[in-house]
């Protein structure tokens, strides 16, 4: 059953305001299983009175080469690909954003290249739809981050908006690094890229829908946040709280599973700060593992939602069946 917004409120709070069902069946329940639907490009999963949807932007195939993993030798990275019964030539890394559905609201965390990448991306608007999702009713948008991977789907290649009417959240030490011109001047000609990737996006972006949030703050009764610094400046993960239940986005605090989450003591080339990273990571997804909440990763393939635990020195990722 796919159900959209409008029947979604109708069904929901207007009948539990009006006395008619109580609070806790406030959430499409009759989600179709994981398998059924990894390949129309997205996963859903309620959690208490939220929905959670994963939706794949799209992957692209990168070849593996020797930088991939900073301080692991080549041997050992292709090992552990093998080992998880994966291709050790290269890595198909997904994009993977999520839409969380609470108190009548649609969040959308992180956005993907819309047009501005390969025609292997810029899918998450097919997805959006095929999980009955309408991208134009986005309220809200929350970024982990500011690399381009994760905040080009906010701006079309024509300069367009995709959400002009999103609020879009950002942790203040994230976007004050970003759009800080003279650190940008200051960089070599090889880290000026990522800079102006941020331009492209956020100079002349509509000053009224940018709310800047201090990391570890909340942004809305059930959406709080968590620093978690190193693969960037201000890089946050963003946990949704329903009935007890609880979801933890981590955005790149480890980027491919089966590589940064099993060995949490790798460092993937684009950790900025490769120690912190490297500490963020552990801990983490050690409260992660202790909690036991549902977990999501950007560079997670489908269902990309799933559960972290400890094992050895590092930890195992559980997907959802
Ligand atoms: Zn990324």
């Amino acid at each position: 059953m796919q159900i959209n917004r409008r029947t979604w409120l109708l069904g929901s709070s207007s009948l539990a305001m009006a006395g008619f069902l109580p609070a806790c069946t406030t959430t499409p329940t009759s989600l179709k299983p994981v398998a059924q639907t990894i390949s129309a490009g997205y996963v859903q999963h309620k959690l208490g009175n939220a929905r959670i949807t994963a939706v794949s932007d799209g992957v692209t195939k990168r070849a593996l080469d020797a930088g991939f993993v900073r301080n692991a030798p080549l041997p050992e990275v292709q090992a552990a690909l093998a080992a998880a019964g994966l291709p050790t030539t290269h890595i198909d890394v997904p994009y993977t954003c999520f839409v969380v559905e609470l108190d009548g609201k649609r969040y959308l965390l992180d956005t993907g290249f819309a047009d501005n990448a390969s025609p292997q991306t810029g899918l998450l608007h097919t997805h959006m739809r095929a999980a009955g999702i309408d991208p134009a009713s986005i309220d809200a948008v929350i970024l982990t981050h500011m690399h381009g991977d994760h905040i080009n789907g906010l701006r079309r290649k024509d300069g367009s908006l995709v959400y002009p009417r999103a609020d879009v959240f950002v942790a203040q030490p994230e976007f004050t690094f970003w759009m800080d011109d003279a650190r940008m001047n200051a960089a070599p000609e090889a880290a000026r890229g990522g800079f102006q990737a941020v331009r492209r996006v956020f100079a002349n972006y509509p000053q009224d829908k940018i709310k800047q949030f201090v990391p570890g703050r909340q942004i809305a009764a059930g959406i709080s946040t968590i620093a978690a610094f190193g693969h960037t400046p201000g890089h946050t993960a963003i946990a949704v709280q329903s009935e007890q239940k609880r979801f933890t986005f981590i955005g790149d605090t480890a980027h491919y599973p089966a590589l940064f989450v099993k060995h949490p003591d790798w460092q993937v080339q684009f950790d900025m700060n490769a120690e912190q990273a490297r500490a963020t990571r552990h801990t983490l997804l050690s409260r992660l593992a202790d909690e036991g909440g549902l977990v999501g990763g950007y560079h997670f393939p489908l269902p990309s939602l799933g559960h972290i635990h400890k094992a050895g020195s590092g930890f195992d990722w559980q997907p959802l069946t």
